[in-house]
Parts: C-alpha cells; sequence; structure tokens
C-alpha cells in the first residue's frame, strides 16, 4: 500500500486549531485583551459592531511590534512569551502558546496597525484567511490596533451557529468583565455599536468592581485578605442577605487569570453555610496568587481551567478565610438559618396575641361572583377586582429570605383554624369544592372523578397566557404608585432593561427614564406586590440575560415564561379556597390548560374507575 499520511497545510492546521481556541467571537475578545494586556498597555479600547460578528477591534497603547515581528506574530507557535519548556513552569503573561493570533486569522480579515517605541513608522498588515494581503508602512500611534471583520467567514457552519448579536454581546461583555476586573490599574473604554457602554478609569481593584457593577456593589462587599505560604487571597466576598438566586457575581482569579473552579467554588459555598439558603449563590470576587511553578494553566486551550499542585489545602485556606473574614465583619451572627425558624415566635408576632385567622374575616366576601358574571368571556384576564384574592398568595414575596420562614409560621396556623372550622361546620361543603393536598396540589371533584391540579404549574399557565395576551395586545392594567420606587442597576442591567423596555411597559410597568443607574418606576402592573417590584425585576434581568436565545421564542413568550416563574404560587405556598377556586377556574379558562409553559402537565383526572379499582 502507498504511504497515505500527509503533512496538513498551515492554513489548514490553524483552522482546526482555531475551533478549540475561537469560539466565539468573546473567545476573540479574550484573546487580543490579553494581548494588549501582555504587551504592558496602560489603556485599552475595545470596539464591537452587531455582537462582534461584524467587527471586533482592540486597540491598546503597549509596546508594539517591529515590521517582523508583526508578520511573525501570525504564525502558529510564534510567541514572544515563552522560548523553552521550562518556562511553562514561571508564567507571567496571560499568552504563551502562540497560537490565538495564528487561529484568528485563519478564520477572519484581520487588520493589524502597530508601532514600537523606537520606530517613527508603524506596520499595517492584512490577512484573510491566513494569507497575507497587504502590508505598508503606516503613522500610528505607538501600541497595536487590531481589527478583525467577518469572524468565521470561511466555516458557514460556525457562523450559522452563533446566537444573537445580544446573546454574543454579553458573552463579550463577561469576557471584558473578567479582564478588566484584575487589571484596575489599566485604564477600558468598550463601545457597542458607536456607543460606550464602559468607561473604566485607573482605579483600585474595589473601585474597579463598583464601576462594573454598579454602585449599589459599593455597601455589599466585604473585604477578604489572607498570607499564607502556599496562597495569598485577596479581594472581596459580597454580605450573604446579597445571595442570588442565578450566578453571575462569581469570580476567582488566579496569578492574573480568569479561572473556572468548581472545587474551590464549593470552598466559598462551604463557608457561607448556614448563612445563605442552599439555592442561592454568595457574590465573590477572589484574587489567589500563588507559585507560577505550582499551577498549571496549560491544561486546556482556552486556559480557563486550571490544576493546582495542591488543591486540598486550597480549599481549606479559602474556606476558612472567608468565614473569618465574614465573621470579623459582623456578618455572621446577623442571620442565623440553622436553627428551626418554627421554634421562634416572628418578631411581629410576639406582641400581637391570638388573631382571627383571615380566611374568617373574608368569608362573605365571594371574589367569584365578579368573574363568574364575567364568564363567557376570557377570564384568564383577570378584572382589576379579581386580582384582589390574588394578592395575598404574593405576600412575602419581596423579601423571601426573611419572609418564608414567617409565612409558613403564620399559615400553618392558618390552616390548623380553617380545619377545625370545617370538621365543625359541614365537611360536605368543603369536600365538594376543593382542598389543598401538601401545600402543592389542588385537588376537586369533577364528573369524571378527581380532580388533582399541580398549583405551581397551573398557576404559571394562568399567569403565562395572561402576561402574553397583555405583550401583544398591550392591554396591561398599571398601578400608579404613589410615591415612585428607587431602584439601582448597573450598566449591564439597564441595558436589558431597555431591549425589554416596550414589553415591560406594555404589561403595566412606567419607568422614569432608564439613563442612569438610579431608575424611578412609577407603575407596575396590578399581579406584581410593590413590595417585591425590585426581586421582579432583578430576577428577570438574570434570567433574560441567561435564557434569551432569540432563535426559538420571541420576546414575548420569553418575557411571558420569566414573568409567570417568578409571580406563580410555588409548592410550599398555602392557598386559601377562594385562590384554589380561582385557580380551578382560571386553568380551564387558558387555551392550553393541560401544559405550564415549559411543558410539564399541569393537572391530571383519576377516573372513579381508578378509585373503584383500589377497592377491589
Ligand atoms: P501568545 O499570546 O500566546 O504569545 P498570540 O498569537 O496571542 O500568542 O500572539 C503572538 C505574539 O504576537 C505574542 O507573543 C506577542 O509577541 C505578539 N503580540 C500579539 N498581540 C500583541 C499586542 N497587542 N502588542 C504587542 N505584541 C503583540
Ligand atoms: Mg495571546
Amino acid at each position: 500500500m502507498a504511504d497515505i499520511i500527509k503533512l496538513l497545510p498551515d492554513h489548514v492546521a490553524n483552522q482546526i486549531a482555531a475551533g478549540e481556541v475561537v469560539q466565539r467571537p468573546a473567545s476573540v475578545v479574550k484573546e487580543l485583551m490579553e494581548n494588549a494586556i501582555d504587551a504592558g498597555a496602560t489603556s485599552i479600547k475595545l470596539i464591537i459592531k452587531d455582537g462582534g460578528k461584524t467587527l471586533i477591534q482592540v486597540v491598546d497603547d503597549g509596546v508594539g511590534m517591529s515590521e517582523t515581528d508583526a508578520r511573525l506574530s501570525f504564525e502558529r507557535h510564534a510567541t514572544s512569551k515563552i522560548s523553552s519548556a521550562q518556562d511553562l513552569f514561571n508564567l507571567e503573561t496571560k499568552g504563551f502558546r502562540g497560537e490565538a493570533l495564528a487561529s484568528i486569522a485563519a478564520i477572519a480579515h484581520v487588520d493589524m496597525q502597530t508601532r514600537t517605541a523606537d520606530n517613527e513608522v508603524g506596520t499595517h498588515l492584512k490577512i484573510e484567511g491566513s494569507k497575507i494581503v497587504s502590508q505598508e508602512v503606516v503613522a500610528t500611534p505607538r501600541g497595536t490596533s487590531i481589527s478583525v471583520k467577518n469572524l468565521f467567514f470561511n466555516i458557514p457552519a460556525r457562523r450559522n451557529f452563533l446566537k444573537s448579536n445580544q446573546v454574543e454581546l454579553r458573552h463579550i461583555t463577561d469576557e471584558f468583565h473578567r479582564v478588566a476586573m484584575v487589571h484596575p490599574n489599566v485604564e477600558f473604554h468598550f463601545y457597542n455599536n458607536g456607543s460606550e457602554i464602559f468607561n473604566l478609569p485607573s482605579t483600585k481593584h474595589r473601585q474597579r468592581i463598583v464601576h462594573i457593577f454598579g454602585s449599589k456593589m459599593e455597601h455589599r462587599l466585604v473585604p477578604v485578605n489572607e498570607e499564607t505560604e502556599v496562597v495569598k487571597v485577596s479581594g472581596f466576598i459580597c454580605k450573604p442577605e446579597f445571595a442570588k438566586k442565578s450566578r453571575g457575581e462569581q469570580f476567582f482569579f488566579a496569578n492574573d487569570r480568569y479561572i473556572k473552579s468548581p472545587y474551590l467554588h464549593h470552598a466559598v459555598v462551604a463557608a457561607f453555610e448556614g448563612l445563605i439558603k442552599s439555592d442561592t449563590y454568595p457574590g465573590y470576587f477572589l484574587f489567589l496568587d500563588v507559585d507560577p511553578s505550582s499551577i498549571d494553566i496549560n491544561i486546556h486551550p482556552t486556559k480557563t481551567e486550571v490544576k493546582f499542585d495542591d488543591e486540598n489545602t486550597l480549599y481549606a485556606i479559602l474556606r476558612s478565610t472567608i468565614k473569618h473574614s465574614l465573621g470579623q465583619f459582623n456578618v455572621a451572627p446577623v442571620l442565623d438559618f440553622d436553627h428551626d425558624p418554627n421554634l421562634d415566635t416572628p418578631y411581629s408576632y410576639k406582641e400581637k396575641g391570638a388573631v382571627i385567622p383571615k380566611v374568617t374575616v373574608d368569608a362573605t366576601f365571594n371574589p367569584f361572583e365578579e368573574t363568574r358574571a364575567k364568564k363567557g368571556g376570557s377570564s384568564a384576564n383577570f378584572s382589576k377586582q379579581s386580582t384582589k384574592g390574588w394578592e395575598d398568595l404574593y405576600e412575602g414575596l419581596g423579601n423571601q429570605n426573611d419572609h418564608q420562614e414567617f409565612s409558613s409560621v403564620v399559615i400553618e396556623s392558618e390552616s390548623e383554624e380553617q380545619g377545625t372550622l370545617y370538621s365543625g361546620e359541614g365537611v360536605e361543603e368543603h369536600l365538594a369544592s376543593t382542598f389543598q393536598l401538601r401545600r402543592k396540589y389542588v385537588v376537586s371533584t369533577v364528573k369524571s372523578g378527581m380532580l388533582v391540579i399541580h398549583q405551581n404549574r397551573a398557576h404559571e399557565r394562568i399567569l403565562f397566557e395572561k402576561f402574553l395576551g397583555e405583550i401583544t395586545v398591550k392591554e396591561g392594567v398599571s398601578q400608579q404608585l404613589l410615591f415612585p420606587l428607587e431602584l439601582t442597576f448597573n450598566k449591564q442591567e439597564l441595558n436589558v432593561l431597555k431591549e425589554i423596555e416596550e414589553s415591560l411597559t406594555n404589561i403595566g410597568f412606567i419607568f422614569d427614564g432608564l439613563e442612569h443607574e438610579t431608575v424611578k418606576v412609577t407603575g407596575v402592573p396590578m399581579l406584581v406586590p410593590e413590595s417585591g417590584i425590585g426581586t421582579v425585576l432583578d430576577r428577570l434581568i438574570a434570567d433574560y440575560m441567561e435564557g434569551y436565545n432569540d432563535g426559538s421564542i420571541s420576546q414575548a413568550e420569553m418575557l411571558a415564561k420569566v414573568l409567570s416563574r417568578n409571580l406563580a404560587v410555588r409548592t410550599g405556598d398555602i392557598l386559601d379556597t377562594e385562590s384554589q377556586l380561582m385557580l380551578v377556574n382560571n386553568l380551564f379558562a387558558c387555551k392550553e390548560p393541560s401544559l405550564s409553559p415549559f411543558q410539564k402537565i399541569t393537572y391530571t383526572i383519576i377516573s372513579e374507575g381508578d378509585i373503584d379499582k383500589k377497592f377491589n
């Protein structure tokens, strides 16, 4: 058989390498920004168009490159940063593999202008798909400017795989944050489609974090500092009460490099144990300094996964350091979820003595008269009055952390009362309507048997259809706030709010401008309790950032989903009989009652036959 093994031509090898290094525009941003840092820049500009699909440009005032270096920089394995394998164990730079520029140039149109301090003129180089198209002399400031245009122009499959501009911009912003956060002494500017979205002056770590995440961060940060033989830990953790349901503000840096480490994340979470709820994440910005020889960065091309020599020790140090900080800054004793809250009398209850349960007070009021009278129309649209009963369902939404234990105590006694009431007054009647099973299901009888409704999913479906209708038909009823609420958002959050402003307005939110960090809310949808506005908007933004992918669903649908998930009654919530009835009625007024917006079954009917079988 003839020999069949061939060496791949360089441009093919580069394209293959590009597959690993460049997943999306954000990867290019990371590589270019890191090169600028390695070049000793004091000021870095990032310019993006159309989520990086049309243009990614990074301009730095670093050392620049000579004519020869400029050309060489695009060769594979061309690097000025290491010269022997030994150097790998003593890395002081971000780059060292010498493949980023070669990879990028293999799959895009690259334009570079660069000049060193001791040259009067610079070099202007154009490369398209690994081919040098032109090289000229140019007058340019000291430093380097690299523009990357038409990413993946020669790999249509990869290009089609890219997400919407907003999603790509979000990934880029994440990379930008990671580099900017660890180099507070460097000044950064970030322009997107011609407008400046970040202007970060040279400063210290704490201020940099505040500049990036907004002034509300200022009073949330608790400093962390510890120096041992193995590692120096510095940075900040967020106070436990600001732990969030969504991830996003967790950052580890090792030797000035952003890293991902589930193991060390666990150490931080362990330090917060008992201070935050198990489904929330503490915020942290932690900078670890270790001996460069004790860390292996070269286990993955993107260099965010690293290997520490002694991870176990690091874990222990990190955990105790953070515990110490939490204790030292008096954060720990304030909240204590460890003990059983059911044993406590809630503060606001202490002086009150016995209170007549709410249910009895409301017994004569029947909100269904209203709804029923209107039946025939779509009762999925709650009228103004009929929201009354619902509002009670949202109590405690605003401050779930503090309220959950409170409301469960109150509700427990309420339900007991309810039980005794009914057993005294007519079991029949009670059973004939609805009852709640394990704070999870609403059970009722129908002709064919027993109807069991999953309260959370059913309510999600009801709210989903309601909000979807309002967003598209613009008929949301707004409740004017007597005193406008002031909420603070960071730039990224503001951008999301602007993206979805129209839909939010349609469902009843009224904002007094979205230009500044402090946003005045003057009106909210009927269904959102005033105390919960901040939380609802925060979750909306977080969910939107995480999940919005315009390919598959519309913005309206996405928002309706997020709102329904965040506002629906949950498993564990007690529903009074009015609310149970409304749930049943409104569910079956929905267009698609059988599935939640997340495609889960909302109810089932256990037929009389099925029940009969059990008695055979
Ligand atoms: P690496 O960063 O791993 O060395 P790259 O492909 O990213 O590999 O860059 C190759 C070389 O090009 C670098 O080692 C550096 O010498 C030079 N270079 C790249 N970007 C810049 C820049 N912005 N300023 C100065 N030199 C640069
Ligand atoms: Mg590099």
